[in-house]
């Protein structure tokens, strides 16, 4: 009988670990205070696992702000400008991740990336040329320790070699190969230790197993484990792999002299395939099949089939990636109890582990019956007009016309905007004020009156400062909106918004998604009060300004029991209506935003289209297809890592698409060039996400790069992103640039 975790979440219950990181970054408390409520967090989070019964626990998944930071601190992977700093190993840990900026220096932070499918970022260390990796750290033998103390003989659990090779970024002159043996050296001497300590196994997460392997990377990754298995130092060791299956590695793994495989039968397509092909009988299997990215209960006789058809001998039940990807405990929510019971947070999984290894020990009757019977109740009622309304969709549904083309010329003869038009994103400054009002208006301390007078107020203002300015393409500013899904989930049916469903994002941040719970419309139009309003207020195009269903899926929980894809469609319907009341209410251009589209880009190339592109962008095509041609539809999206889906990209048929491109050096544009891209582009001509304001010639520069890949027709010139996350003055002195830039360009046209 064991049972086991990959990890739990660190920011605590009630987000305890953020708040009080937060006071020590303000300084209201000390370095020692913040470790002490961090030690006894950990404290409180081992004794739950165990409770509930949990045999295996893990350590060292706890963490001041990423475990991937972490890694590198523990392998002085830091570069020399933060080793330099005379700080304490803590101050410079967190220098790493937020930057310093103080009497003792001035480093800026690493970069962060999106932790594989996941809405975690990792802070991305980078190798120099004089990176020495060696044992720097002590945190995993301190929290093993810890532990210990408390009568537990934990797990530790570190970024394996291979992945934290994988994700980090090398300096120009450096590559992973050159540190394969410090770093096998390195580990080894961390085996040493934790067994001296007197640990027993250590967990060594791969998860970039799960991805597309060249025979690079494969050589790499054997290269890496036949060096550092070949002494382990007395520790047995668990090859963790989460996310996917490890199609490209599996004959390899099974082969290695590993203690333990963790393989996840939730995500892994293949993974019960590989399985059934054969598994070593001297090794253990650490199955994930408890789903650690959802929300919902697991349905136990589906996961006892699962495991039914494993031939393994020895298993360990576990999650199927770390619970840090879902909220804590269901306990503190307000739902009624026929929506709670279906809810599984990361404490309730752990008593789904321990009931599903009960069961197959002939022990758990009643859970299982009790789960049977949730399952058997039916949940939510379909909504039949809706699923009607989609089993009618055909083809036509999904395509607009004229094609892009004929509509181009259209639109240029009814808007008669200049060359190199200037449009902002959507949102300006959520100041103080706003976020005060909005707040007033919640609790119910500003009447609806009141309110829609400060909003309209605002409006106003930003709209004539927009005109004054001389922008082409106005928008209203989103100051109604809190977030760019939840405001919209709000508005629809099928919706549902826990209390304290927190899961860590970057840092200490977390993120509170929606849950979809039943079929998705629209209750009532959305946005086009404001929108039709702002419009009232100008001669100019006001730009509508929506959320398009892939991001608003991709930002919430979604269902289990219908698929992702007729959710998006549902999602997308109820956008579809609203587009089509903000064309009638006489807004003529409407940007819907697809910020996270590229997030959810299946991990396997082979994947992408099958499993993702082939539905998603026919869903945003069916929100627009069937506008007036004279209707102007924008998309936005974050990120410009999407040189590899650019036909995808054209194939949303927008008529312009804006795009996080100043921050990549405008790579892209060769991209679009070369595959011909059609739809008109506005690729972000300076980076929001920083409060400096571009230098006198700087956006200039920018619209020159621009020019030389892009026919002028197509470019139009905005920042990057949104402006919610700004101050008024820089935001105000930034645009002022950027309409004067681009007016200078339009002369030498
Ligand atoms: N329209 C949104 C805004 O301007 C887009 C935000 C985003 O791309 N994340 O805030
Ligand atoms: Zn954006």
């Amino acid at each position: 009988m064991s049972t086991t975790i990959i990890g739990f979440p660190r920011l605590g219950e009630f987000r305890e670990l953020k708040f009080t990181t937060e006071k020590y970054f303000r300084k209201e408390i000390s370095e020692e205070e913040l470790l002490a409520a961090a030690k006894d967090l950990r404290a409180k989070h081992w004794n739950i696992v165990k409770e509930k019964g949990i045999t295996e626990i893990p350590s060292n998944d706890f963490s001041h702000y990423d475990n991937f930071l972490d890694a590198a601190f523990l392998f002085n992977v830091v570069p020399a400008s933060v080793q330099n700093l005379d700080l304490s190993d803590l101050e410079r840990y967190f220098a790493l991740g937020r930057g310093y900026q103080g009497e003792k220096g001035d480093v800026r932070a690493l970069p962060m990336k999106k932790w594989f499918n996941t809405n975690y970022h990792y802070i991305v260390p980078k190798f120099e040329k004089d990176t020495q990796v060696k044992l720097a750290g002590h945190k995993i033998f301190d929290e093993f320790q810890e532990a210990k103390e408390l009568g537990l003989n934990t797990r530790p659990v570190l970024v394996g070699p291979f992945t934290f090779l994988q994700l980090s970024d090398f300096e120009e002159g450096v590559k992973a190969e050159d540190f394969v043996d410090s770093l096998v050296a390195a580990y080894q001497e961390v085996f040493a230790k934790l067994a001296e300590l007197g640990a027993t196994r250590i967990q060594l997460d791969e998860a970039a197993l799960v991805k597309d392997l060249t025979a690079e990377e494969k050589a790499l990754f054997l290269n890496l484990y036949n060096k550092l298995l070949a002494d382990k130092k007395g520790l047995e060791v668990l090859l963790q792999t989460y996310f996917g299956d490890v199609r490209d590695v599996y004959a390899d793994l099974v082969n290695l002299p590993v203690d333990a495989i963790g393989l996840d039968f939730v995500e892994g397509k293949k993974t019960l395939e590989l399985v059934k092909a054969g598994f070593p009988a001297d090794k253990t299997l650490y199955a994930g099949i408890v789903n650690g990215k959802n929300i919902w209960r697991n349905n136990y006789e589906k996961s006892l089939a699962v495991l039914e058809q494993i031939p393994a001998e020895n298993i360990v039940l576990t999650s199927s990636c770390s619970l840090l990807h879902v909220p804590f405990t269901t306990a503190n929510e307000e739902f009624e109890p026929a929506i709670l019971n279906h809810f599984a947070f990361a404490v309730e999984k752990l008593d789904e582990i321990r009931d599903l290894d009960a069961i197959r020990n002939g022990q758990g009757e009643a859970a299982l019956a009790a789960n049977k019977e949730l399952f058997a109740t039916e949940r939510v009622g379909e909504n039949a007009e809706l699923r009607a309304r989609i089993a009618g969709l055909t083809d036509a549904d999904y395509t607009r016309l004229p094609a892009f083309a004929e509509r181009e010329a259209i639109q240029e003869e009814a808007f008669k905007l200049p060359a190199l038009p200037t449009t902002t994103i959507g949102s300006f400054p959520q100041t103080k004020e706003v976020r005060a009002k909005r707040l007033a208006y919640r609790k119910g301390e500003l009447s609806q009156e009141e309110y829609d007078a400060f909003l309209a107020e605002t409006i106003d203002e930003w709209i004539k400062w927009q005109e004054d300015i001389d922008f082409d393409v106005l928008v209203h500013g989103e100051f109604e909106r809190n977030d760019m899904v939840e405001y919209f989930g709000q508005n629809l049916s099928g919706y549902l918004f826990s209390k304290n469903g927190w899961v860590q994002s970057y840092g200490m941040r977390g993120v509170k998604p929606p849950i979809i719970w039943g079929d998705v419309t629209r209750l009532n139009p959305i946005t086009v009060k404001w929108s039709s309003y702002a419009q009232s207020r100008t001669n100019k195009p006001v730009k509508g300004m929506l959320t398009g269903p892939v991001t608003i899926l991709n930002w919430s929980f979604p269902r289990e029991d219908i698929s992702i894809k007729d959710s998006t469609l549902q999602i997308a319907l109820a956008i579809k209506d609203e587009v089509l009341d903000l064309e009638a209410a006489g807004v003529k251009i409407i940007q819907i935003d697809e910020a996270a589209l590229r997030e959810k880009l299946p991990l396997r190339r082979s994947d992408w289209y099958e499993d993702y592109l082939d539905w998603a962008i026919p869903a945003f095509r069916l929100v627009h297809s069937t506008v007036a041609p004279d209707t102007q539809i924008h998309t936005h999206m974050c990120y410009s890592e999407f040189t590899d889906i650019i036909p995808a990209i054209d194939n949303m048929d927008a008529d312009v698409i804006s795009f996080e491109a100043s921050r990549s050096n405008l790579e892209i544009l060769d991209e679009l060039k070369a595959k011909n891209f059609q739809t008109e582009v506005g690729p972000g001509v300076y980076d929001i996400h920083s409060p400096r304001v571009p230098n006198e010639g700087e956006i200039d520069n920018t619209i020159e790069a621009i020019l030389a890949k892009v026919p002028s027709k197509k470019v139009w010139i905005n920042p990057d992103c949104g402006l919610k996350t700004r101050g008024i003055p820089e935001t105000k002195e930034s645009l002022i640039r950027l309409v004067e830039a681009a007016k200078a360009a339009r002369e030498k046209l």
